[in-house]
């Protein structure tokens, strides 16, 4: 797709103006760690898929899982499966405790998805002549394989990060979202939740009466308080009111806190579960705008 001169109006804008790259920035390790993963759910499937076949099909007087030639193949890729699979589980860990692992998401990218490539194409040559054919799953399932060593970053891009970090000794560092209210306020867990809660309310009050109207309601909820904002009008108007709003954000305090000091990424937060938002959406991409 390509857009030229294309005015985008201004309660249309999703998040910050020129904040764009570090959005998409933010959630690479993700998508990395979530490519490595679908590769290994989609190798476990073709492999059993393909095993459930081997023990009907017969040639030459026999199932098809009884030739040697064949048993070894499956052992080898269920090890190579096994392996990748521990060390997505391991990496999955490392995220869900925030740290931001460059270097094994993409080992774990470019194995997983180059491990899919070599599991599809066999399973396929198992099925002999029905893999090949769109009556099959697999011939679908080997088209599909491909796209994982191409999108969310190639196998020639992840194995190009990976030697610079193992050979160059180059560090990647996590892309902070730019905030001025990382130091204003705090919440270091030594405070009742209901400081934090008052805490956050200024901060939002403060931020909503200087940043633009958002065009629209919008409410936290952070551990059963609520904060609602009404940017219908030509300014931010902030209470404590419990009102269906256009977008709801659910969240700690603590969590709030963390976006605010840079220490949370708003998407791995929503995808991990820390913020759930209902309603609009769009809305919730204008959170940006209080936090800054
Ligand atoms: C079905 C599909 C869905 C997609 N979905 C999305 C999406 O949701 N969001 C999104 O942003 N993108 C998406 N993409 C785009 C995808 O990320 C790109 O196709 C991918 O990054 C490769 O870029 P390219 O196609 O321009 O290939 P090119 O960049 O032209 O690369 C062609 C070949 O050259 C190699 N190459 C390129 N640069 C280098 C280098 N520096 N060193 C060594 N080799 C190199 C590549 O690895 C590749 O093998 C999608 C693509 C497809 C096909």
């Amino acid at each position: 797709m390509n857009f030229d001169n294309v005015k985008v109006p201004v309660e249309n804008l999703i998040g910050e103006e020129g904040q764009g790259f570090y959005y998409l920035m933010g959630g690479l390790q993700l998508e990395r760690l979530c490519g490595a993963v679908s590769a290994i759910a989609g190798c476990e499937y073709a492999l059993n898929y393909s095993l459930e076949y081997m023990g009907q099909r017969e040639a030459f007087g026999r199932k098809i899982n009884r030739f040697q030639v064949l048993r070894h193949r499956v052992a080898q890729m269920a090890s190579e499966i096994e392996s990748v699979k521990a060390f997505c589980y391991n990496l999955c860990e490392l995220h869900q405790n925030d740290q931001y692992a460059v270097k094994e998401c993409s080992m774990a990218k470019l194995l997983a998805t180059e491990l899919s490539d070599k599991v599809m194409y066999q399973c396929l040559q198992f099925l002999g002549g029905y893999g090949y054919m769109e009556e099959y799953k697999m011939a679908r399932m080997f088209r599909d394989s491909r796209i994982l060593t191409i999108g969310g970053g190639s196998s020639e891009i992840m194995r190009e990060i990976i030697a610079k970090m193992v050979i160059d000794d180059v560090e990647f560092k996590a892309a902070k979202i730019p905030t001025e209210m990382s130091q204003n306020g705090s919440s270091n867990g030594n405070g009742s939740s209901e400081d934090a809660f008052e805490k956050i309310y200024h901060i939002i009050e403060k931020n909503a009466s200087k940043s633009r109207a958002l065009g629209n309601t919008l409410k936290f909820d952070l551990g059963g308080k609520h904060i609602y904002i009404n940017g219908q009008g030509d300014a931010n108007s902030v209470s404590k009111s419990d009102i269906d709003a256009d977008c709801t954000i659910k969240l700690s305090n603590e969590d709030f806190m963390a976006l605010l000091k840079g220490q949370l990424n708003p998407m791995t937060a929503v995808m991990t579960g820390k913020i759930k938002i209902s309603g609009n959406m769009g809305v919730a991409m204008k959170l940006q705008q209080l936090l800054n």
